[in-house]
């Protein structure tokens, strides 16, 4: 079984927690795409734990994680969050972790990059995370990148990274009137970072073709959300890979195996952090109360993140785009304060009401349709069936169904591992 469980909505739908939930009956799981500017929050019994590279399957110990040749990899923050999860009692070995030789690594001039175009930008900036993500994608496209398993090979990297860093001083020195570079200092810090990460690097697609030939239940996980998709996203305001469920089988280094099904994570409601066009957005104190209850603050970075109602023509554009076949309705619980649910159900653009997610000056111009579903007002925290949940409750889960056209599969009543309810 090849399973992705992806985000529908623009990422923080809660991916990592239903990961480490629904691995349990995984022998892989893999991420395949992104770095470390998006973080996945787990909660289950070992702790309270936050993700920013590891797969969120590290919590099993049947499970084999594999970062894919999709990931950027910041090899320092990777031995910090390696080091974290070991205090936390977490084991971490070559046997239950492996990345790609293919993965393109993250270096510091990527972030440097990131802060001085960020920089320069100010008022007009994009709300980049200044984690170096785009400049690291761009230069692999340019062919300029260096890969994990580049670095098993040192002596041979040398003069190509010489070269690369040659290049990368004319974008510092000369566009930003910044230091250059200097290919000592960077050898170093590929030699310290690396040797505690050596041993995990390894061909993951040949790891991952065999598992599958073999019949094993592999999980691709997704970092971010549809609306954030590369192509398919709210471009520019994107993560700069794709996100979506049809990239799986190839970030993760497997394009000759199909997926079987695809899990999309659904938000109750919508959040956003950073820049770009939300049109679901709501403001003042409605907006603090939904964001005081869902602790809507973003895990990598803190940044409170812009929410509004559950938004029916980007959630039904982002089912389309992951290809779901099913649903997770995730943070269901956060609602239960509200005595009328406001629901985004269509978005009026230059006076004219439209369902389908719309492109460019139009997405911008786009105005939201709100209307408001009956609220339940009790705590459904400690629901564990169907039959627990107020009728109210139920009538929500139907109208996400209809309105994405696919069915919902788990609801989500809490962050712990066991607050969740199948259909
Ligand atoms: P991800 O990046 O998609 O994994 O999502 P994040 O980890 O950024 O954000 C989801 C947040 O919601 C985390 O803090 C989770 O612990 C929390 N969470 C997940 N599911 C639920 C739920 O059903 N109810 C509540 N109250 N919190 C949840």
């Amino acid at each position: 079984m090849l399973t992705a469980i992806t985000g529908i909505n623009w990422g923080d739908e809660g991916k990592g927690r239903m990961v480490d939930l629904l691995c349990q009956d995984y022998d892989v799981v893999v991420r395949y795409q992104g770095g470390n500017n998006a973080g996945h929050t787990v909660v289950n019994p070992k702790g309270s734990f936050v993700l920013n590279l590891i797969p969120s399957g590290i919590f099993n110990e049947n499970v084999v994680n594999v970062m894919g040749n999709g990931m950027v990899i910041d090899l320092h923050h990777l031995v910090g969050e390696i080091e974290n999860l070991r205090k936390g009692g977490i084991t971490i070995t070559p046997a239950n972790l492996k990345i790609s030789d293919r993965a393109v690594v993250c270096l510091p001039y990527h972030v440097d990059q990131d802060c001085l175009e960020e920089s320069r930008l100010a008022d007009k900036k994009f709300g980049s995370t200044r984690r170096g993500i785009a400049y690291v994608y761009g230069d692999k496209f340019m062919k300029k990148a260096v890969r994990m398993g580049d670095l098993l090979d040192m002596d041979s990297l040398l003069p190509r990274l010489a070269d690369i860093v040659e290049w990368k001083n004319l974008t510092l020195e000369r566009i930003y009137g910044a230091e250059p570079v200097k290919l000592e200092d960077l050898v170093q810090w590929l030699r310290d970072n690396f040797e505690p990460l050596k041993d995990f690097v390894c061909d993951t697609g040949l790891f991952l073709d065999k598992a599958a030939k073999a019949g094993k239940n592999i999980m691709f996980e997704a970092q971010l959300g549809a609306l954030r998709d590369i192509d398919f996203g709210i471009y520019p305001y994107t993560s700069s890979s794709s996100t979506i469920a049809a990239y799986a089988p190839v970030g993760a280094g497997i394009p000759n195996h199909r997926l079987d099904n695809v899990v999309g994570i659904i938000k109750a409601y919508s959040t956003c952090v950073g820049e770009g066009p939300f049109t679901a957005e709501m403001f003042g104190p409605e907006a603090d109360a939904l964001r005081q209850a869902g602790h809507e603050y973003g895990a990598a970075t803190g940044r409170p993140r812009r929410v509004g109602g559950f938004d029916v023509v980007a959630s039904r554009y982002g089912t389309r785009m992951q290809g779901a076949t099913e649903l997770a309705l995730t943070k269901m619980d956060v609602l239960s304060y509200m005595d009328e649910i406001p629901v985004c159900e269509a978005y009026e653009v230059n006076g004219e009401v439209v369902h389908e997610f719309p492109y460019g000056t139009a997405l911008d111009a786009a105005k939201p349709v709100y209307t408001t579903l009956p609220g339940w007002k009790c705590d459904i925290s400690g629901c564990r069936k169907l039959e627990d949940l107020p009728k109210e409750a139920v009538d929500y889960i139907r109208y996400v169904e209809e309105k994405t056209e696919c069915k919902v599969r788990y609801v989500s009543v809490g962050p712990e591992r066991d607050a969740y309810i199948t259909l």
